[in-house]
């Protein structure tokens, strides 16, 4: 299942208005008795008696608990989809197969895999420095990219995925 339809199905089990979009948590303050304060950019806050933090690697949240921040940990990932893979990039629709392919190397790797609407999904991973990516890539503006999109996404995660 494709991670975007199992988050439309998640969020169409909660009752209308139990998300509030486009709030972006700027910071939260203890109150005491289990209380926060929650501030947002637009200025605006609230008070809850229950604050679950699930904001990710630079949670808002987490320094109520812990010291801990994230770092880099040396393995830097290129991200690309290729759409239409078998009618526009035949040889790489051959590489991957049916499912997934694996080319795996000391300190590099690829992995690829299809996905439910014909798009080869890749992930080429790096262990370089965390300044590498800034100096060795240059975005592809659309046009020419032909029908591909790369990004790159840098490790922070206290382990490789
Ligand atoms: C390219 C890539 C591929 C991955 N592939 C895999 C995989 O194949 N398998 C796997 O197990 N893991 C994978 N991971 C890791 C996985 O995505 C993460 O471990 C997981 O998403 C972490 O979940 P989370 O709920 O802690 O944070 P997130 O999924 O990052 O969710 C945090 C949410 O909080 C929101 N948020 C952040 N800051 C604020 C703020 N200040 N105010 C309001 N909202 C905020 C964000 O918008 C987001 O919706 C991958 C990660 C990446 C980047």
């Amino acid at each position: 299942m494709q991670r975007g339809e199992l988050r439309r199905i998640l969020l169409d089990s909660l009752p209308v208005g139990a998300v509030r979009w486009g709030h972006k948590v700027s910071g939260v303050r203890a109150l005491g008795e289990g209380r926060h304060e929650v501030a947002f950019a637009d200025g605006t806050t609230l008070t809850t008696s229950l604050l679950v933090g699930a904001d990710g690697a630079w949670s808002r949240v987490r320094p109520l608990l812990s010291d801990a921040a994230p770092e880099y940990v040396g393995r830097s990932f290129i991200e690309t989809h290729l759409f239409d893979g078998d009618t526009r990039h035949p040889a790489s629709a051959k590489a991957v197969g049916g499912g997934s392919l694996f080319a795996l190397a000391p300190d590099k790797g690829i992995q690829a895999h299809r996905e439910s609407s014909g798009t080869l999904h890749t992930y080429m991973a790096f262990s370089k420095p965390q300044e590498w990516l800034a100096v060795s890539i240059s975005p592809i503006p659309p046009r020419q990219s032909r029908g591909s999109h790369a990004s790159s996404t840098t490790g922070h995660r206290s382990s490789p995925h």
